[in-house]
């Protein structure tokens, strides 16, 4: 008999497996070129070619028993780790050591990490709909309490007041997600402010430690000039968690960091604390060979025309079709409203057209859905004529 609290999220995950079924089910019929499957955020995107040499350069370089050994301490290789700090310290003026830095097994790893590190039963964790999913899950993990701020669906930036209102006692973290999954929006800086400022009024109206967990995988996809305010400058108690995901398009790999600046309260617990929860959570360490590898990679981009061309083709294509949605200026990752109130059956009609979607209700935000553009450009351009049919339905 499995356990209670899993029999929902098996029930939640087949959901996912079913469109995963679905499309290969669509694509043995139709043949995969004839079916649009915009539902993962999957890279198409080859890792740059920087991460192909440094595989090959550190498997011949390095001493293979090390190598492919754990590493001394839990929370990654010392050189790796300084690598990463001095970086960040570079590119955004921060002031991190090697120690503030746990290398991560990606960014699904690292926010376990640190909300195993921080929540005590019955503790609230606060997110902005819509989020990535996983955050329920993750902080159900701990027997945590997420706590839900309603979507602004005019420009899908935070609701201060109903944020502000929401904080109460128990609340130990917020979780924000810029460029965000789902909608490619980007927070702005006058946001990160005021969501910065209604913390530490909190925070000392409680007399509590309000963590600020900024979940960044999207961080380096930004379109247009877009710039993503580094959350440690604006808020002393902020957690990072990074990913190579999407930025060197490794999901498969497994390979992020965290960051905990000395500003964060309880700074060198909470370092202790996440270096333990990797150990614990049967991560044990990040993987070694991929921390080697982003350690040499950590001036590689991955190709962002490519995201952006896909992004302006499907965006200007479905407009014409009379769909409405905000221009993304971040992620891959379009969020359409549904032309009927329940987006489930826009899902299930786009389907007929062999085009795979996912649900709004999946980021908490019924009523739109999401399309990740991740994929071939001649995906995009071949589903518009589809798109254009499934809109005569509707307008
Ligand atoms: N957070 C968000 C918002 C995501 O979209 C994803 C993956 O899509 C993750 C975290 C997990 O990323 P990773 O592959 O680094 O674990």
């Amino acid at each position: 008999m499995i356990a209670e609290k899993m029999k929902n999220m098996v029930a939640n995950s087949s959901a996912i497996r079913a469109m995963f079924e679905e499309g290969n089910r669509l694509a043995k019929i139709h043949g995969a070129e004839n079916v649009y499957d915009f539902s993962l955020g999957n890279p198409n995107v080859a890792a740059p070619e920087a991460v192909r040499k440094a595989v090959l350069d550190i498997l011949e370089e390095e001493d293979p028993v090390a190598l492919h050994g754990y590493t001394n301490s839990n929370s990654g290789y010392a050189d790796v780790r300084q690598a990463v700090a001095e970086s960040l310290n570079e590119r955004f003026g921060t002031c991190f050591e090697g120690k503030n830095i746990i290398m991560t097994v990606g960014a699904a790893g690292g926010l376990n990490v640190i909300l195993k590190s921080i929540l005590n039963p019955g503790d609230e964790v606060i997110a902005f709909a819509p989020y990535f999913g996983e955050y329920r899950s993750y902080t159900n993990n701990y027997d945590g309490v997420l706590v839900e701020v309603s979507p602004d669906t005019e420009n899908f930036q935070p609701k201060l007041k109903e944020f502000e209102a929401k904080i109460t006692p128990k609340t130990k973290a917020v979780i924000v997600n810029t460029p965000n999954n789902p909608t490619g929006v980007v927070y702005s800086e006058g946001t990160i402010k005021k969501l910065a400022a209604i913390l530490e009024e909190k925070q000392r109206e409680y007399k509590t430690d309000i963590y600020l967990i900024s979940d960044e995988p999207y961080r380096e996809l930004v379109y247009d000039g877009a710039e993503v305010p580094y959350l440690t400058k604006y808020y002393a108690n902020t957690v990072v968690g990074y990913s190579y995901s999407k930025s060197l398009s490794l999901p498969g790999e497994r390979i992020g960091y965290l960051v905990i600046p000395d500003e964060a309260s309880d700074s060198e617990e909470l370092l202790a604390a996440a270096n333990v929860a990797t150990r614990i959570l049967g991560f044990v360490n990040a993987p070694t060979l991929q921390q080697k590898i982003v350690a040499r990679c950590l001036d590689e981009k991955t190709d962002i025309s490519y995201y952006d061309r896909n992004r302006e083709t499907l965006y200007k294509g479905l407009a014409e079709c009379g769909f409405e949605c905000i221009k993304p200026e971040g992620a891959f990752y379009l969020f359409v409203k549904s032309p009927v109130e329940n987006e489930k059956e826009f899902c299930a009609a786009a389907k007929e057209y062999n085009i795979l979607i996912v649900p709004g209700s999946s980021f908490a935000c019924p009523g739109y859905v999401r399309l990740a553009y991740c994929v071939s450009y001649e995906t995009i351009v071949n589903s518009l004529p589809k798109f254009r049919e499934l809109s005569k339905r509707y307008f």
